[in-house]
C-alpha cells in the first residue's frame, strides 16, 4: 500500500472552487451513492420518535388482513418480517421486534433469539426463492448510523447477486429492481416455512 498523499483532515478547495475532503491514496476504490441520501434524509420519515408515528408499530397480532398492503412476510411471536419499502435489492427484508425499541441491547432474550431465528429463516427462504449468491446482514442503530427509522430497531437482510451493484444507481440515480414489491412479498410469504399470512387475491 502506498503512503497517503495528503493526510490533512481539513477539506481543501479545488480550482473550480468546490470544497472537498482529500482522499488518501490507500488503494481502495470507492463508489459514491447519492441516491441513498433520499432515503437517509428521510422521505416518509416520522416527525418524532414516538410509537404513534412509527410505521413499524401498531400491528394487531390477531389481525393479519393488512399484511399484504404492509408488505409483511411473516409474523413471529415477538418479531416479524417485512419487505423494505426502499430496497437495495429485490427481496430486501427486515426483521424487527413488535415492540418499539431503538437499541439492540434493550431487546429481551426472547426477542434477541427470535430476531436471530427469523433472520436465518429469511436467508433460507430467500435462497429457496431467488437463489442469491450472498447476503448483507446488518443493523444501523441510530439515525447517525444511517437508520431510516432509528427509533425502532430493524435488522436488514439484503440478498446479493454477482453484478447487482452496477453503474445504474451511480449514473442514473435509479436502482434496477426487476420485481414489484407486492409480487416479492407474495412469493416470500408463500415460501416461508409454515406460511400463515394471506396471499394477495387481486
Ligand atoms: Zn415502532
Amino acid at each position: 500500500m502506498s503512503t497517503p498523499q495528503n493526510s490533512s483532515p481539513l477539506p481543501s478547495i479545488d480550482q473550480a472552487g468546490q470544497g472537498h475532503w482529500p482522499l488518501p491514496d490507500d488503494g481502495m476504490g470507492r463508489l459514491w451513492v447519492p441516491h441513498r441520501m433520499v432515503y437517509i434524509k428521510g422521505e416518509n420519515k416520522p416527525a418524532d420518535t414516538g410509537e404513534s408515528t412509527c410505521p413499524f408499530c401498531g400491528l394487531d397480532p390477531a389481525d393479519s388482513t393488512d399484511d399484504v398492503d404492509r408488505l409483511l412476510v411473516h409474523r413471529g411471536r415477538t418479531c416479524f418480517v417485512i419487505l423494505n419499502l426502499y430496497p437495495y435489492n429485490s427481496g430486501h427484508l427486515m426483521v424487527l421486534p413488535y415492540r418499539h425499541v431503538a437499541a439492540y441491547i434493550d431487546l429481551t432474550a426472547e426477542e434477541t433469539a427470535e430476531l436471530a431465528d427469523l433472520t436465518k429463516t429469511a436467508i433460507r427462504t430467500l435462497t429457496a426463492v431467488y437463489g442469491p449468491q450472498g447476503f448483507n446482514l446488518g443493523i444501523n442503530q441510530g439515525d447517525i448510523a444511517g437508520a431510516g427509522i432509528g427509533a425502532h430497531l430493524h435488522q436488514h437482510i439484503v440478498p446479493r447477486w454477482q453484478g447487482d451493484a452496477n453503474f445504474l444507481p451511480i449514473v442514473g440515480h435509479t436502482k434496477a429492481l426487476p420485481e414489484l414489491l407486492g409480487d416479492t412479498r407474495d412469493r416470500l410469504a408463500a415460501a416461508w416455512p409454515g406460511a400463515t399470512t394471506p396471499k394477495d387475491e387481486n
